[in-house]
């Protein structure tokens, strides 16, 4: 039998940086996660200004820095018109005016690293929990498998950050309710020349269509967005019918639409948007995808992720370093993270409601939303938009200062 102060199942960018914040603040903490790495492509790689500066105050923006990436100051959505810049992270007052995309394993890797660094940092690699231990009425902690058997980790506190099928909420009776949601996301990647447009993130617009692409350096990574169920029909109409739709709506990919050579260079995320009422039983937490599931509109799943994590890492590494986290303790997690997720899924939804869906079912016109038509003709309307996707409500930062007596490892 193992034990620990706070378990963490999941390494995604919830589990990795709560992990980091409370090895840094001297807190005994093990995370499991079940992948033997974290290389998984497409799992949201937009780090945004808030994440930025959240690194900037633990000492890590150097080393973000060596991380391959790209930054995209500006949001544009493309109709047959021209493009329209909507969103203009640049004008952000903010030492970085930009979304940075980093490849997740990057990100995931650096983070995990630098907790590593701590002598109170445990990660253990293909360590899958699948149950919870239970005394008295509260979690005390999981039961996990791994290459060697079958485990148990007892701990004070166990922080679900296992994702949107969370297993860990499920074994605690807790079930989000799931709001509706008209599309799912095909991913694929396509190279990227000289002579194609600058614009390093767009929308483009078409009647019945939409689809995103985003600069990533030598490719394009793009998101070609269906009604919800509408892979299957893509599927059944083949691989011609999607290179010509891809060629219609960006001419300039004509040359390389025939790299997407079978159903293998697509990758399909069943979009969905849920939220738990509860993020809490007596010894447990869930936070990021675990307590709310994000539409990828936006791009801000790992953001509010990590937001949730150093929210938690604030409140909760006095009480665990004192030897008893309370309801009411993990209750404030709650408090503190759920109106930020709340708002943001309520603009993921209007946005889907009266313009993604009805798009993708040619009932509207393809041009962009009213709202960002009349906020793009003004810099502090771009300014705005920018402000509300790069930073959003209620950014956090790490109130817990580095102990002296913490040695580094
Ligand atoms: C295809 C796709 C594209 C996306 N694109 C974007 C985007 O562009 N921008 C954006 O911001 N967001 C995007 N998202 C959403 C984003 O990935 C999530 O919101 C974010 O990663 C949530 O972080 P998390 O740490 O809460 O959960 P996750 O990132 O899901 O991490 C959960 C971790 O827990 C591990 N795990 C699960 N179960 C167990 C278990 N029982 N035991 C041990 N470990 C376990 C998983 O392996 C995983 O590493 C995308 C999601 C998908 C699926």
């Amino acid at each position: 039998m193992e034990s620990t102060t706070c378990c963490i199942v999941g390494g995604g960018p919830a589990g990795a940086m709560l992990g980091l914040l409370l090895a840094r603040a001297g807190v005994d903490v093990v995370v499991l996660e079940k992948h033997a790495d974290f290389l998984r492509d497409f799992r949201g790689d937009t780090v945004h200004p808030s994440t930025l500066e959240l690194l900037d105050e633990l000492g890590l923006a150097e080393r973000f820095a060596e991380l391959p990436q790209e930054h995209a100051p500006t949001l544009s959505m493309v109709t047959d018109e021209g493009p329209v810049t909507v969103a203009e992270f640049s004008a952000l007052r903010h030492p970085h005016p930009y979304i940075a995309f980093v490849p997740q394993w990057d990100f995931l890797a650096m983070l995990t690293d630098e907790a590593g660094r701590y002598p109170t940092f445990t990660l253990k690699m293909q360590a899958e929990a699948h149950d919870l231990i239970r005394e008295g009425g509260r979690v005390r902690g999981v039961r996990y498998r791994d290459r060697d058997g079958e485990h148990e980790l007892r701990a004070q506190l166990t922080v679900a950050a296992d994702g949107r099928h969370s297993a860990l909420r499920c074994a605690a009776g807790l079930t989000p309710v799931g709001y509706g949601v008209p599309m799912d996301v095909v991913w694929f990647r396509l190279s990227r020349r000289e002579s194609d447009p600058r614009q390093e993130v767009a929308l483009r617009l078409v009647t019945g269509g939409l689809m995103a692409y985003i600069g990533r350096g030598t490719y394009w990574q793009i998101a070609y967005i269906v009604l919800k169920g509408g892979y299957e029909r893509l599927m059944s109409a083949g691989l011609d019918v999607l290179r010509a739709e891809i060629v219609s709506r960006l001419p300039f990919l004509a040359d390389r639409v025939g790299e997407l050579a079978d159903w293998n260079d697509l990758s399909v995320l069943d979009v969905r948007i849920d939220r738990l009422r509860r993020w809490y039983v007596p010894g447990l937490l869930c936070i990021g995808d675990a307590a709310h599931a994000m539409s990828p509109v936006g791009g801000v799943g790992i953001n509010l992720a990590i937001q949730d994590a150093v929210a938690a890492a604030n409140l909760l590494a006095e009480p665990l370093l004192r030897g008893h986290t309370s309801v009411d303790d993990l209750a404030k997690v709650q408090q503190r993270r759920e109106m930020p997720a709340a708002a943001t899924q309520w603009m993921q939804r209007v946005l889907q409601a009266r313009f993604i869906g009805p798009l993708l079912r040619g009932t509207r016109p393809p041009v962009p939303p009213l709202p960002a038509r009349l906020l793009s003709h003004f810099r502090p309307g771009r300014h705005l938009i920018a402000h509300l996707i790069g930073v959003g409500a209620r950014p956090e930062h790490v109130r817990l200062p580095v102990p002296d007596s913490v040695p580094r490892g």
